[in-house]
């Protein structure tokens, strides 16, 4: 069984992993870092970026991670194509096994696994996703070129990816469960200001309408929220954007988490319940949640697995 073992090993490779990454790597801790399934995260499935520091122009978020990921293998860091699908964290060094079989054992974790879409939980949005509904609309937008797709939520998500969508399809309707969007200020502007966008408030989704052979969808069952009432549209796309979940599912029981399953960290800190693990990103932050913050909690999660390297040499040397 191949092994690898590494003071400092990250753990996710979006905006937190690779600045973990490169702060580590520039205090010279050789850090390993596993990409996941999804090497550069969230960011690579987003278009337009407008809002990370200096960056006056528009920016698309794959550029931005491969920057990231060159300006982190640069410095010194290792990628690594695995999955991790195992974790000990009550041992030291901690364990961790990957689905090509490698096993990995690192003195400091640095886990930055971020978050994915939320889902609804209808079952017929189960039975259509991949055949008409998607919650990623740059990776799906372009199979609805001229035709009419609805979105699902409030938030930035759900505003940016109609937005996007307009640029392809011939209707747009948001569906809103409430009356008022929580998505900034400047989205809200562009979105109602957008002639392919109509916005249907206190609207939630009750059903996914489609054929079975092929399987695609054909229309939705709306509920007013306000009322109960229901009735159907046609609609070719649906498009779920009601926010992200945790993807910690790997260290539940090792790691203390949140009800929503969010690692909890330690005031102005990155340190989780066990000594020695970071956690830095979407994985920890509920509130925030950008990419810019992201970094920033990358860098500090590297910074503190920094110190506490340097702490257990010092208990190693004086044990000596
Ligand atoms: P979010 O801000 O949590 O918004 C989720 C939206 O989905 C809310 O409007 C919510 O409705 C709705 N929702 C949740 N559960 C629902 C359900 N079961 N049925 C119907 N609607 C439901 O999530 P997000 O938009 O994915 O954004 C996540 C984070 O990423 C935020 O911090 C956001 O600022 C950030 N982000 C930033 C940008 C940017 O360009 N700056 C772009 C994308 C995302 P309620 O409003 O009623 O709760």
């Amino acid at each position: 069984m191949p092994s690898r073992h590494a003071k400092v090993i990250i753990v996710g490779s979006g905006p937190a992993g690779y600045t973990a990454a490169i702060y580590a790597a520039r205090a010279m801790l050789s850090p390993l870092l596993i990409e996941g399934i999804q090497p550069g995260g969230q960011m690579t499935i987003t278009t337009d970026v407008e809002n990370y520091p200096g960056f006056p122009h528009i920016i698309q978020g794959p550029w931005l991670m491969e920057q990231m990921r060159e300006q982190a293998e640069q410095v010194g860091t290792e990628m690594i194509h695995d999955h991790i699908e195992a974790v000990n964290l009550k041992r030291e060094p901690f364990w961790m096994k990957g689905d090509s079989g490698t096993e990995y054992t690192a003195d400091s974790l640095i886990i930055a696994t971020g978050a994915q879409a939320r889902w609804l939980g209808l079952p017929s949005e189960s039975r259509f996703k991949g055949y008409g509904v998607s919650a990623c609309a740059t990776c799906d937008g372009f199979f609805h070129r001229d035709k009419s797709v609805i979105v699902v939520g409030g938030g930035n998500t759900a505003v940016a990816e109609a937005l996007f969508l307009a640029n392809i399809a011939s209707q747009v309707l948001l569906l809103h469960r409430r009356g008022v969007l929580r998505a900034e200020k400047i989205l809200q502007e562009r979105l109602f200001a957008n002639p392919k966008i109509d916005v249907m408030w206190n609207t939630e989704l009750a059903e996914v309408l489609g054929h079975d052979d092929p399987l695609g969808v054909t229309g939705a069952r709306l509920r007013n929220t306000l009322t109960g009432d229901t009735f159907g549209v046609p609609i070719d796309g649906i498009f779920i954007a009601i926010g992200h979940e945790p993807q910690t599912e790997l260290f539940k029981g090792q790691l203390e988490m949140k009800p929503s399953g969010y690692i909890v960290t330690a005031p102005h800190s990155t340190q989780t319940s066990v000594p020695g693990v970071f956690a830095a990103g979407d994985v920890t932050d509920d509130v925030y949640r950008q990419a810019v913050t992201a970094a920033g909690l990358g860098c500090m999660a590297a910074l503190d697995a920094e110190r506490h390297l340097a702490s257990l040499d010092q208990l190693h040397e004086a044990a000596e």
